[in-house]
């Protein structure tokens, strides 16, 4: 006999699915099965299911009884999967981001799925297929044109057949160029398994004490969680450590899983994996296809893929048979994701290497002051690499005062003779300017009128737009908006419309006129949208002499041997940023451009040109270094009360008018009450209060106790769905913001 007060078993015949789908409302749907009562196997499954006139494809979630009894509920359609895509490991892990991030549990499960999946079409073939030369292919290879794709791709299948998949990474245009050739019977195509495979690993250095040290600690820890935090300069072997315990890893038959920044992951990067670890290499980014993605989580999902290297969304590959996951550069912004479901990527790759129970190495040389704290309270071993590996020298930093000295696009001239002398030695500059575009502000000379979105601007504040196109065009920064320079002054009619201060694109011009026998190679997300199209950009570049001008696009991927001087001249603004993290992003960005510099033999330098050379930041950097900076500036944070000393969560809202934003946040801080632990700042207008023709409000929680923060959202954000407040503005939450913003 049950106890009176037990929850009665469901009868197996009133068992329903419980479906995750993909809308922003907090709950499960209840769904008939098709055939009799809910099978618990189909817990995890796609499941194509009606929704009003549409039909949806999601997730079980679960099988019981239903939450509004069995009369009237409607019939899923099918279930469309045989094994479940989300099991296990994966699928509480994405549970417990659905509670953490206080997300409706079917926009996460959506958000882990690559698209094709999503859009419930079947777990694609993994069976995959290679290229490789034939015997007339060897012997015509080196007649092909050089640097022809036909040539390249025959160059790249000399030491072996490649998978598509690789091919596909390595060279652009490859398919043409591989029906060209196999036309001439230069090439075949065979199953990926009877290629003659991947090249035998290549040995890497032996490992100096400090990397040993690492890479016995990892070893060490081997199958249960161990976080570890990687704190190794640039260019100190951090690649190394990660590559020989990967290498452990498939010793024990185990799969790796390696996150890294959209800019890191170059084909440089990846052909280096696959030299050194001798088995295929699978790369998860932004510029694949559809397929091509759903291929490779497929691929890891029946575990024939063993080593995932991919950016932010590749934290959701599955990983059955998983040993080891690497966040590397774990401080880069970019693995926050900045809209619908706001996860961490480095946060959830810890979350899953602790239920996975497998080591997690966080790679930086500018660790997060958030890792570093964690590694000081003893949370995470603290791995240290002090030197550079091999023979590459630290780069010497030096600070170029220019209050009062004239400017040319902003470039002293003590800076131009240091980049002469560099250039005449047979180096390559590498010049450092946070600013794309041709200039930030179009000023009218006449009455001091200033080009301003209309769309982001308001009186109080103002959003300049960014000259672009050599003075051409105008645009936005905030909101993408674009229109042409006007000829005249729209306020006054003057015709002294003249472009203030420098962008890339402007040093760039400048720079191709004074330094007229050198290349001269502008890299920011203007001139490079695509990974490959900036691979190629660099590759044309070379070894010899030349200047590159860009943004942090250039603070970290491609390595170039050759770089001697960095000249940094654009970091002043983001000294007096009110951002908390503002001086975070500047210390990191400082020290991961300067150590571009003389990576390799060559000795480098850094000349950073500011207008406030006492600044307590810069000082404290160039004196004590990172962990000097890191140090003063967390004593900071926790005087202000700022993370990692305090957690936030951020609820904003917008709509075209700041009315209905301020209602819905007014009710939000009104259900939150005096939630006990938690400090409310707002409704008050983000620090940008109009993007894109929307008026943005936010409300602030700042609590000392993860756990006050979490209660207080778990009680007010079923109800905030429910507000009639909420239907008028665009609202979401955001724990563990990135920024203010
Ligand atoms: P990081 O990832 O910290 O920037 P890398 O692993 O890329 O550093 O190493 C920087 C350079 O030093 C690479 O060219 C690498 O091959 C070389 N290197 C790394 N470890 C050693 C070592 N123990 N001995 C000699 N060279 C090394
Ligand atoms: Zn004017
Ligand atoms: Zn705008």
């Amino acid at each position: 006999m049950p106890a009176p007060d037990s929850v009665p078993i469901p009868a197996a015949s009133t068992r329903v699915l419980r479906v995750a789908l993909p809308l922003p409302l907090p709950r499960l749907f209840d769904y008939r099965s098709a055939d009799g009562p809910a099978d618990p196997a189909a817990i995890g499954c796609r499941v194509r299911v009606p929704f009003g006139p549409r039909e949806l494809v999601g997730v079980v979630a679960d099988v019981g009884a239903p939450a509004d009894g069995i009369d009237g509920l409607r019939e899923a359609i099918a279930v469309l999967d045989a094994a479940p895509l989300l099991r296990g490991e994966l699928f509480d892990s994405l549970q417990w981001l659905a509670r953490y991030n206080h997300a409706p549990l079917g926009e996460v499960f959506a958000t882990a799925l690559p698209s094709m999946l999503r859009r419930g079409e079947p777990l694609p073939e993994t069976d995959t297929w290679a290229w490789q030369l034939t015997e007339a292919g060897l012997a015509a290879r080196t007649g092909l044109r050089a640097g022809s794709r036909p040539r390249r791709l025959a160059d790249c299948l000399a030491d072996g057949g490649r998978d598509e998949d690789a091919l596909a990474d390595t060279v652009d245009g490859w398919r043409a160029a591989a029906r060209s050739l196999a036309v001439r019977g230069l090439i075949e195509r065979v199953p990926a398994t009877t290629a003659s495979q991947a090249p035998t690993p290549i040995p890497g250095p032996i490992a100096n004490d400090e990397q040993a040290a690492a890479i016995d600690a990892l070893v060490q820890a081997r199958q249960q969680f161990a976080p570890m935090l990687l704190d190794g300069v640039t260019g100190s072997g951090k690649t190394e450590v990660y590559l020989q315990a990967i290498a452990d890893c498939l010793a024990r038959g185990r799969q790796a899983l390696v996150l890294v920044p959209e800019i890191g992951l170059t084909p440089q990067m990846l052909a280096r994996f696959r030299a050194r670890l001798g088995v295929p290499v699978h790369a998860l980014h932004s510029d694949l296809g559809d397929t091509q993605r759903a291929r490779v989580w497929a691929a890891a999902w029946r575990g024939e893929a063993r080593v995932i290297v991919g950016t932010r969304s590749a934290v959701f590959t599955p990983l059955p048979d998983a040993g080891l996951i690497v966040v590397d550069e774990e401080h880069d912004a970019s693995y926050k994701q900045q809209d619908g479901i706001r996860y961490n990527a480095r946060d959830f790759a810890l979350v899953r290497a602790k239920a996975l129970g497998v080591p997690v190495l966080l790679g930086s040389a500018t660790p997060s002051l958030e890792s570093l704290h964690n590694a000081t309270l003893g949370r995470y071993a603290h791995l240290r690499l002090h030197k550079r590996a091999g023979v590459a020298q630290a780069p010497s930093v030096r600070v170029i005062d220019v209050r009062k000295r004239p400017l040319q696009a902003g470039l002293s001239q003590q800076l131009l003779d240091a980049m002469a002398a560099a250039l005449a030695a047979g180096g390559q500059v590498l010049v450092f300017k946070n600013r794309r575009g041709y200039a930030p502000v179009l000023l009218c000379h006449d009455c001091g009128w200033t080009a301003h979105c209309q769309r982001c601007s308001t009186p109080a504040n103002s959003t300049a737009m960014t000259v672009h196109a050599g003075g051409r065009r105008l645009q936005c920064h905030h909101c993408g908006a674009r229109r042409p320079v006007p000829p005249a002054c729209p306020d006054c009619g003057a015709l002294a419309l003249q472009p203030q201060g420098n962008g890339t694109e402007r040093i760039e011009e400048f720079l191709a006129q004074h330094f007229a026998d050198v290349p001269v190679l502008r890299v920011d997300r203007g001139s490079t949208r695509r990974r490959d199209s900036l691979e190629a950009l660099l590759d044309g570049f070379g070894t010899q002499p030349g200047i590159l001008v860009g943004t942090q696009m250039l603070a970290k991927g491609h390595d170039l041997p050759n770089l001697t001087l960095v000249a940094v001249v654009g970091i002043d603004e983001g000294l007096f940023s009110a951002d908390f993290r503002a001086h975070e992003k500047v210390a990191q960005m400082l020290v991961q451009v300067a150590g571009r510099a003389g990576r390799a033999t060559r000795p480098g330098a850094v000349w950073l040109q500011t207008h406030h050379p006492q600044h307590p930041l810069l000082q404290t950097l160039i004196e004590g270094g990172y962990h000097a900076f890191a140090g003063q500036e967390l004593a900071q944070r926790e005087a202000a009360g700022f993370p990692p000393f305090a957690h936030l969560a951020l609820l904003r809202a917008e709509a075209a008018s700041a009315d209905p934003p301020t209602a819905f946040l007014q009710a939000a801080r009104g259900l939150l009450g005096d939630a006990a632990g938690v400090d409310l700042h707002g409704p008050l207008p983000a620090p940008m209060p109009r993007r894109a023709g929307m008026q943005r409000v936010q409300l602030l929680l700042s609590a000392i106790e993860r756990r006050s923060l979490h209660a207080a959202l778990d009680a007010i954000v079923p109800r905030l769905h429910a507000l009639p407040e909420a239907r008028k503005v665009r609202w979401s939450i955001d724990v563990d913001p990135l920024d203010l913003y």
